[in-house]
């Protein structure tokens, strides 16, 4: 009887770009298993005939694997010990784990993973079928952290500030959001609009090839008006759609001592009929070290008319206390390298927590970016921390794809406190 598996999974885009590996040392099974991968439409696939091999496949790949089907039971370096050797790498691929070994001893496998923070996407029982190897391509979707963004290369050429011009005239350059979350509630309260540098192929160039020759240009400001109309159209589209999310928008230090800035954001917001409450300007740590004179008149202008202003990257630059408490900040926004790990490492548990609590001293918002484990998410909220954002919630999106973005997600999120 002809065996039809209808329909084919859709394709993770982690998948079609990383590839899956397959370390198996029985050369029949590897070629199954390959073969069953391609019949679900996996096209980039590895293999390796034990762990060794595998884990030089792994440190000689510029992106590791999205997955690896690891066999057990191999001569030479066995498939715990791969998963041992990776992880001091940095490499923690999702794990598929192929056996034919009972139940008991995968169950303290499991237990090992767990320790090493390794995700496991399922056990396939040899000899295995492929509805099952079918079900863990599907399941990836779900627990790979809703991956939706696919950034470009960096472009080999350096943009230049005649081809910024160019694309800002083009209206390449596009915000995409990434969603905040309030930790008291679960809900999507907020959105970041981060700049992107869209081509008409649709895939987009992250903003740390084009932001800084913005800057160096003179061309930041009509950048960020640039950015921030496109944010007004879109932000007036979710309110109709019954959606009033905060809008964060990134502002240079280089705009701060302009000052005429103000006054064309200020222009803008009352044009398109948003209340200013619901814009927060996050400004880097960094910048006002620099400037905190000049920033002190601007920033108080905005706050005046009711924006809401953040500390982004906090805890990078070297502002005080008693430097913060002069400004008429909203929102202290806690870098990413004291959020990552903070669950395992004791020093930036320690200083989450005197960050978190000195945002609540000061009367601040305060709010956790670089959220990728729902460890992290759970530590955030029971030291207090407000909101959270991070690859673990969405990595930034399209406008277009929110609200079903929204749909589709709210739950889990909703579910993150109780895993
Ligand atoms: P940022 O303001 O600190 O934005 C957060 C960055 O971290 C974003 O990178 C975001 O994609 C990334 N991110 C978010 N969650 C996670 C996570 O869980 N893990 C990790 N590893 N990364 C995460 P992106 O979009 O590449 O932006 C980089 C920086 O470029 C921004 O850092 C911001 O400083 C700057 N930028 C972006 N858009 C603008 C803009 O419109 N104007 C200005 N002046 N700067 C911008
Ligand atoms: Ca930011
Ligand atoms: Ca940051």
């Amino acid at each position: 009887m002809e065996r039809t598996i209808k329909p084919r999974p859709l394709i993770h885009p982690n998948i079609e770009c990383a590839g899956v590996l397959v370390v198996e040392d029985n050369a029949i099974q590897r070629a199954n298993m390959v073969c069953q991968l391609r019949e679900l439409g996996v096209h980039k696939i590895y293999e390796a005939e034990n762990g060794l091999v595998g884990l030089n496949i792994v440190r000689n790949l510029y992106q590791p694997p999205a997955i690896i089907v690891l066999d057990l039971h191999m001569p030479g370096m066995d498939g715990i010990e791969l998963a041992q050797h990776m992880v001091p790498e940095g490499v923690r691929p999702y794990l598929l784990l192929a056996s034919a070994v009972e139940m008991s001893i995968l169950g303290s496998v499991e237990v090992m993973l767990e320790a090493l923070d390794l995700p496991l996407l399922g056990i396939l029982r040899k000899p295995f079928h492929l509805e099952h190897l079918q079900a863990a391509i599907v399941r990836y979707s779900t627990m790979n952290l809703a991956h939706r963004e696919r950034l470009r290369e960096p472009p080999g050429v350096a943009t230049t500030a005649t081809s910024l011009q160019c694309a800002l005239d083009k209206g390449y350059i596009q915000p995409f959001y990434q969603p905040k979350v309030k930790l008291a509630s679960g809900l999507v309260t907020g959105l970041e609009a981060l700049a992107r540098w869209v081509e008409p192929d649709g895939l987009a160039i992250a903003p740390e090839s084009f932001i800084d020759v913005a800057e160096s240009y003179g061309l930041i400001n009509a950048l960020t008006l640039r950015l921030l109309d496109t944010v007004l159209q879109d932000l007036v589209h979710w309110h109709e759609n019954g959606f009033y999310p905060t809008i964060a928008l990134n502002i240079s230090a280089y705009s701060l001592s302009d000052r005429n800035f103000p006054n064309e954001i200020i222009r803008r917001v009352e044009r398109a009929r948003i209340s200013p409450s619901a814009v927060v300007l996050e400004i880097t740590e960094s910048a006002l070290v620099r400037d905190v004179a000049v920033a002190i008149g601007t920033l108080g202008r905005l706050r005046l008319k009711g924006f809401g202003l953040s500390i982004d990257d906090y805890g990078t630059g070297f502002s005080s206390m008693q430097q913060l408490s002069r400004l008429p900040f909203t929102e202290l926004k806690i870098d990413r390298t004291f959020v990552s790990g903070a669950n395992k490492k004791h020093n930036l548990r320690v200083m989450l927590e005197s960050a978190i609590g000195m945002g609540l001293k000061l009367g601040l918002n305060t709010a956790a970016e670089g959220v990728e484990m729902p460890q992290e998410y759970r530590l955030l909220k029971s030291l207090g921390c407000q909101y959270a954002q991070g690859f673990l919630i969405a990595k930034p999106m399209p406008a277009g794809d929110l609200l079903g973005w929204l749909d589709e997600e709210q739950q889990r999120i909703n579910e993150l406190c109780l895993i």
